[in-house]
C-alpha cells in the first residue's frame, strides 16, 4: 500500500489534479498507533516507499521525528487519522474540475445527489470555506465536514478554491471518490448549465 501511495500521486499529476509539489496522502492500518504520510514539498512524480514519512500518533499528539518534514498538511491527517480503527487511506489533492464547480458556485451534495454514478458509490460532505493552506482552521473545518460525533460519514468534501480531502481502506479507493466526482463536475461544467443559486 506504501507503492500505491506513490502511484496514486503520479497519476494525480498526469491527469493534471496537482502541480508537481502539491497534494499529500496519509495512510494509517488498523490496529496500529503509525502513520505513513507523503513528505512536504517533495516531487511527487517521485514519490517511491523509501519516501514516505512514518510517524508514531497517539490520541492526544503526533510525533515528527527530527529531520523529517513531512507534509504541511499533517494537522487535517492526524485530525481524521486519530479516528481511524480500520485501515485508512485520506487523500488530499487539487482536482480542477471541482474546485472549478466550487467556485461557479456548484454546492457539491446538490450535484452529487443529481448523478447516480457518485450518489450511489460515493458520500460526497459539505463543503469547507476559502481557509488558508494548511492551517489549523482548513484542518479543523475539514475534520468537522467530514464527521459526525468524532466518527467519519463521508467519502469526500471539497475545499473551496482548494482542493479535496477523499477517504477510504486505500490509496486507490481514495482516489475513485475523488475521480467520479471530479467526473460529474467536468459534466456540469460543460453543460453550461448555471448553478441555482442557494
Ligand atoms: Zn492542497
Amino acid at each position: 500500500m506504501l507503492t500505491a501511495m506513490g502511484d496514486v500521486m503520479r497519476r494525480a499529476y498526469e491527469k493534471g489534479w496537482i502541480t508537481t509539489r502539491d497534494g499529500n496522502i496519509s495512510l494509517c492500518r488498523a490496529g496500529k498507533k503509525l502513520m505513513y504520510i507523503t513528505p512536504s514539498g517533495w516531487r511527487k512524480t517521485i514519490i517511491h516507499p523509501e519516501h514516505i514519512i512514518k510517524l508514531k500518533m497517539t490520541d492526544k499528539e503526533i510525533k515528527v521525528p527530527k529531520g523529517s518534514k513531512p507534509s504541511g498538511e499533517l494537522e487535517m491527517h492526524y485530525l481524521l487519522q486519530r479516528t481511524h480503527k480500520k485501515t485508512m487511506a485520506i487523500v488530499h489533492l487539487h482536482p480542477t474540475n471541482i474546485i472549478a464547480a466550487m467556485y461557479a458556485g456548484w454546492d457539491l451534495q446538490v450535484l452529487a445527489s443529481e448523478f447516480p454514478e457518485v450518489s450511489r458509490y460515493t458520500k460526497v460532505g459539505p463543503s469547507v470555506p476559502v481557509l488558508p493552506v494548511t492551517s489549523p482552521e482548513l484542518a479543523e473545518a475539514t475534520f468537522n465536514a467530514m464527521t459526525k460525533d468524532n466518527k467519519i460519514i463521508y467519502d469526500i468534501v471539497g475545499q473551496a478554491a482548494h482542493g479535496v480531502c477523499s477517504i477510504a481502506s486505500n490509496p486507490w479507493d481514495a482516489y475513485e471518490h475523488i475521480e467520479r466526482l471530479e467526473h460529474i463536475c467536468e459534466i456540469a461544467l460543460k453543460s453550461g448549465v448555471t448553478p441555482k443559486s442557494k
